[in-house]
């Protein structure tokens, strides 16, 4: 490459790597208001599970009161509608619900109208089977794109990235339990699924099975668990 294009060449895979994080990272705040941890001055941790409401969700909920663990749900609106009565048991059993969109779609490159469509159409769609609007949303994929904040904003939402998450989809038990409890510290915000996007009937058995692990390693570690509600806003 001819030395004058160095620079230029730099300059355009800087660019990049600030749009990739802008739109990926966890601690970005680019496109919208976004929190991935809490203030680090308590023991405290909050446990999210995202793409549920799904035929596994109960299961969860088993081992979360076994616990007696409060934990925070982002929930796609079509699971919601599909399975109205299990995301009034996730509610019905003391978790916070956030939204996590309607139809899990990849944001970028989509329009601020889509976007405000389908999250309100995601906040409609909660309340209507839980009486519950959410106030916090968590990104599918984790990407925030041009018009979130505004639409956000519209909707009272606050966006929550992660602390770690658990690579659940695709690791074994052994190495989310590993990675989650050398990740975690005071203040995180842990991510698992109990669902798998719009899919029926998800196998989500590595979720359940490191959860049931991490839960009692992280108490003995002297972790106190909270909705990321409580987690963020303690005084509330
Ligand atoms: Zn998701």
């Amino acid at each position: 490459m001819p030395p004058a294009l160095i620079p230029a060449a730099s300059l355009l895979t800087g660019a990049a790597g600030f749009m990739s994080w802008a739109v990926r990272g966890r601690s970005s705040a680019v496109f919208a208001p976004s929190v991935w941890r809490a203030n680090p001055g308590r023991n405290a941790i909050a446990l999210t599970f995202d793409d549920g409401p799904s035929e596994s969700t109960a299961p969860l909920l088993d081992i979360l009161a076994r616990h007696n663990i409060p934990a925070t749900f982002f929930q796609i609106g079509a699971n919601v509608e599909r399975l109205p009565s299990v995301a009034r048991a996730v509610r019905d059993a003391g978790h916070l619900i956030g939204n996590h969109s309607y139809s899990h779609p990849l944001f970028c490159f989509r329009s601020p109208s889509f976007l405000a469509q389908d999250l309100a159409r995601a906040q409609d769609t909660i309340e209507h089977h839980t009486a519950i609007r959410p106030s916090w949303f968590r990104a599918p994929f984790g990407v925030r794109w041009f018009g979130m904040r505004g639409v956000q904003r519209r909707l009272g939402l606050m966006g929550v990235m992660w602390t770690a998450i658990g690579y659940d989809w695709k690791l074994k038990t052994d190495d989310v339990v590993h990675h989650l409890a050398s990740s975690v510290s005071r203040g995180s915000i842990l991510c698992l699924h109990d669902g798998r996007e719009l899919r029926v009937q998800p196998d989500v058995s590595v979720t359940l099975e490191a959860v049931r692990r991490l839960i009692p390693q992280l108490l003995d570690r002297g972790y106190q668990f909270e909705t990321v509600s409580r987690l963020l806003c303690p005084t509330n």
